[in-house]
């Protein structure tokens, strides 16, 4: 192919900006920018005609200076026609062809996205491009009829051309996988909307009490506020859910926060050891540099004696994904139950011995079927030991996979827990008090 020849041909047909011809060439030649490209073209087109007008062929050289001058808007065409003392051609309100002059407002389009960056603090980000579909279709068709080979799409290069320039004026990166900020920009309408990607904090939490749950329970009446809730709209005033994400939600700015936990405790259920992995996702944050150290001293502050957080960290939303499946982790146990015969040595042997390095099947228990499917599932008991505390009182420490209902291996859930305690040692018997004391993550 001569690319001079190429070059020509369109701009013959044509009007194009110095991206928009360049464009058609972009991958000819590297380390330097389609305008760089489309610049040089016109200038070594110009060259060429004017070569042709000082010599025989004066009228084809004036003919292909004026389509420089005029398809090409290039001045030097222009400022050559006038030096040969020949007619400008009119200046008629042509535009390019392809970008219709939009290429020219990228520094305008920048000033705009800094302007309503400017409230939301990121070190990354990311230019989306939205173009109408008919700027699209026409780049497609005039690739297609002009046999264009070296070309690239006209979306391509607004997003790496508006990238580069948002990157200088911010001195922030670039990062295309997980970026802080989104700019979708429409350089046709000239405007731009924003996609700010949520913070995540990970962390561990204890819950010293048996009267919090670990999320906020709404009420009946969906939050709105009514007699039975005192008109909070919560069921508990408290919840390690507020406790951990208020302070949180609060020095990043954000509008929302959603609390992912690796599984859960009853209300009546303590979380001892070094506690139970979570991560609080806080939507739209203006603020990203949080101090977590400030916020865990808060938290340990407000909620002191309820719940106590530790080893806060910056998170992903790939770390929530990891965090739930990470529900059937192992888990420890202490149980306090209570039987209604006395307890016997042998008995409490029996149920070391059975209960240990054993595949429990558990049907759905009966408390929770009402909001769960009735299903079997099948959980392993690594290891189980009782400790005698009175004549009808046990202590029991139990390392399983997690997701185990405990309480129903005790009391057996009306046969829905098979083997269970209570059924091995026909003596039936209840949870007194349950703490989790440990979450072992992989
Ligand atoms: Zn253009
Ligand atoms: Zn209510």
């Amino acid at each position: 192919m001569d690319v001079l020849a190429k070059a020509y041909e369109l701009l013959s047909k044509y009007p194009l900006c110095d991206h928009c011809l360049g464009r058609q060439f972009a991958s000819l030649g590297y380390s330097m920018e389609n305008n760089v490209r489309g610049a040089a073209l016109k200038v070594s087109l110009t060259m060429q005609a004017n070569d042709l007008a000082a010599a025989e062929k004066e009228i084809e050289g004036i003919k292909q200076l004026k389509v420089l001058a005029v398809n090409g808007f290039s001045i030097i065409a222009q400022e050559t026609l006038k030096r040969l003392k020949k007619r400008l051609p009119k200046q008629t309100d042509i535009v390019c062809h392809l970008c219709e002059g939009k290429f020219e407002l990228i520094s305008s389009l920048i000033e705009k996205t800094q302007t309503v960056l400017k409230d939301y603090e990121f070190t990354t980000f990311l230019v989306g491009i939205e173009l109408p579909t008919a700027v699209e279709e026409r780049e497609d068709e005039f690739k297609a009829t002009q046999n264009i080979q070296h070309g690239e799409s006209i979306r391509h290069e607004f997003g790496r051309v508006l990238g580069k320039a948002l990157a200088k004026a911010t001195d922030k990166e670039a990062e295309y996988i997980k970026p802080d900020v989104v700019a979708i920009i429409n350089p046709f309408e000239g405007n731009v909307r924003l996609q700010i990607n949520p913070l995540f904090v990970g962390g561990r939490y204890r819950k010293l009490v048996r009267t919090i749950p670990q999320s906020e329970w709404f009420c009946s009446c969906r939050g709105r506020g009514c007699p039975k809730c005192s008109g909070t709209g919560k069921l508990y005033s408290e919840s390690v859910e507020a406790y951990t994400s208020k302070p949180l939600l609060e020095v990043a700015e954000g509008v929302e926060s959603f609390f992912h936990a690796s599984g859960r405790e009853d209300i009546d259920v303590r979380m001892l050891g070094t506690g139970r992995p979570f991560i609080v996702e806080i939507s739209k944050p203006k603020r990203r540099s949080v101090d977590l150290k400030q916020v865990e001293a808060t938290v340990n502050a407000v909620a002191v004696g309820k719940v106590e957080v530790s080893e806060l960290h910056f998170a992903s939303k790939d770390a929530v994904r990891h965090l739930k499946k990470g529900e059937g982790a192992q888990k420890e146990y202490r149980l306090l139950a209570e039987f209604e015969k006395d307890l016997t040595v042998e008995g409490l042997r029996l149920i070391e011995q059975t209960l240990s390095g054993v595949l429990i099947k558990q049907q759905t228990p009966l408390r929770v079927v009402h909001r769960r499917a009735d299903i079997v599932r099948e959980r392993y008991i690594y290891k189980l030991e009782v400790k005698k505390v009175t004549l009808k009182r046990a202590l029991l420490l139990i390392r399983c996979q997690g997701g185990l209902y405990v309480k129903e291996l005790v009391s057996g859930d009306e046969g829905r827990t098979v083997p269970n305690v209570s059924a091995l040692l026909d003596n039936p018997a209840k949870t007194l008090k349950l703490d989790v004391l440990n979450v072992i993550m992989e």
